[in-house]
């Protein structure tokens, strides 16, 4: 009715020259008009509001869930930032069974970011050893040297300096900010991914651009802003127990009413990926070599995985041998040069270890020398019994603890 009697006086006040062309017709299509434009935008809104009650009734189901199911964690009992960043950065990397052990004996030597950046990077790595991925260890460390640098030794609250870290991206800063402070900012990994995209049957590719913004604004939407720290740890932990990737238990999911995937009985289609993950092999020889009780190593160096771990002497090959092929190797010939007679013994071959994107087939040799030939000299002379004071790929730790025995194993 007001849009009506405004159009009567704008008839009658401003556009006196129109009087005749605005017809009576005319004001009264628009005022139809605006009246559907009403009902629609009520329609909406009553559809946003739905919307939005469902989206707090997820996230309220969740947290009831998780305050029931979750299990007993030594970094849920903390509201350390310090402890909630190695956890995460930790967990990002191995499951919590094998991640445990590695979290309290890294905590307990680095209890907090002081600690961590005055340690030597050698020993940080050292204490890392086994779990793989060891930039995030230097990073741990040069991240540890910042806050001292930059915040003075406390760890930052707001998002932006979090993030300003090295090492620490979007998950891991959504995960502390929101964890300890309860800052609305919505986790995404793996298992937000797959609840996410089952909850919601969405098809767009978890690997691609456009599907991780998708999901971080789903993530940002179902999570109640009020319980942002709770929310997280529910719908990650959820993802962990019950939305597994193969045979999740849907019949006990408290979200099976809610869910589309289950719903249309298609669970197991997410979340969908776009590449498959292309792996390179690669074949390591090591070289174990021993004269007077000592043996050598390097220091692994460059853009390869690795980085800042020592190793014996190593040949890599482009195609599989046994030992009588590596020896009428270049690379073979130089190493021993002036060595004498070798005396291999304690050789383990067809080691088969997987990484992320590449397979190493891997064969240890331990070769005893006459004689220490110049080759040598590039390398770093350790006895034999201090090898274990360094920090070694989880390979070679392997190796030596089956050498202690025998190679029974
Ligand atoms: S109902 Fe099944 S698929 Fe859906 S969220 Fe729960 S566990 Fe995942």
């Amino acid at each position: 009715m007001q849009i009506y009697s405004f159009l009567f006086k704008w008839k009658k006040n401003c556009q006196p020259n129109f009087k005749k062309k605005v017809s009576l017709q005319f004001v009264r299509t628009v005022y139809v008009c605006s009246n559907q434009l009403v009902a629609s935008f009520e329609e909406a809104k009553k559809n946003r509001m739905s919307q939005i009650e469902n989206e707090l009734e997820t996230s309220r189901l969740l947290r009831d869930w998780y305050r029931i199911h979750k299990r007993e964690l030594p970094w849920r009992e903390s509201s350390d930032p310090y402890i909630i960043w190695i956890s995460e950065i930790i967990l990002q990397q191995t499951r919590v069974a094998q991640g445990m052990d590695y979290f309290l004996r890294f905590t307990e030597r680095f209890p907090d970011v002081a600690s961590l950046a005055s340690a030597e990077e050698d020993e940080v790595l050292k204490y890392w050893q086994g779990l793989g991925y060891y930039s995030r260890a230097r990073n741990l460390h040069a991240a540890a040297k910042d806050i001292m640098e930059r915040f003075g030794g406390i760890f930052p609250e707001r998002y932006e300096d979090v993030i300003s870290l090295k090492g620490i991206g979007e998950y891991t800063a959504a995960a502390i900010v929101s964890f300890v402070w309860n800052q609305p900012y919505p986790v995404v990994d793996g298992n937000v991914f797959r609840v996410l995209s089952r909850l919601f049957a969405v098809d767009t590719p978890i690997d691609t651009p456009k599907g991780k913004k998708a999901f971080t604004e789903l993530a940002g939407l179902v999570m109640d802003p009020r319980y942002a720290g709770q929310h997280n740890q529910a719908i990650m932990e959820l993802g962990a127990l019950q939305c597994v990737p193969q045979n999740p238990d849907c019949e006990a999911c408290p979200l099976k009413g809610h869910c589309a995937a289950y719903g249309a009985g298609d669970v197991q289609i997410y979340p969908v990926k776009q590449k498959k993950t292309r792996t390179r092999d690669r074949y390591f020889h090591y070289l174990y070599i021993i004269y007077k009780g000592k043996t050598w190593l390097s220091r692994r160096k460059g853009k390869d995985i690795w980085e800042g771990l020592y190793e014996f002497p190593l040949i890599e090959t482009d195609k599989a041998m046994d030992f009588a092929e590596l020896q009428t190797t270049d690379a073979f010939r130089r190493l021993f040069a002036g060595a004498g007679r070798l005396n291999v013994s304690a050789d383990l071959q067809g080691v088969k270890h997987v990484l992320s994107h590449q397979i190493l087939y891997t064969a240890f040799y331990r070769i005893e020398i006459e004689r220490e030939g110049d080759a040598l000299k590039s390398y770093l002379p350790v006895a034999t019994d201090d090898v274990e004071k360094y920090a070694v790929p989880r390979l070679i730790h392997i190796y030596l603890e089956k050498l202690e025995g025998n190679l029974s194993e």
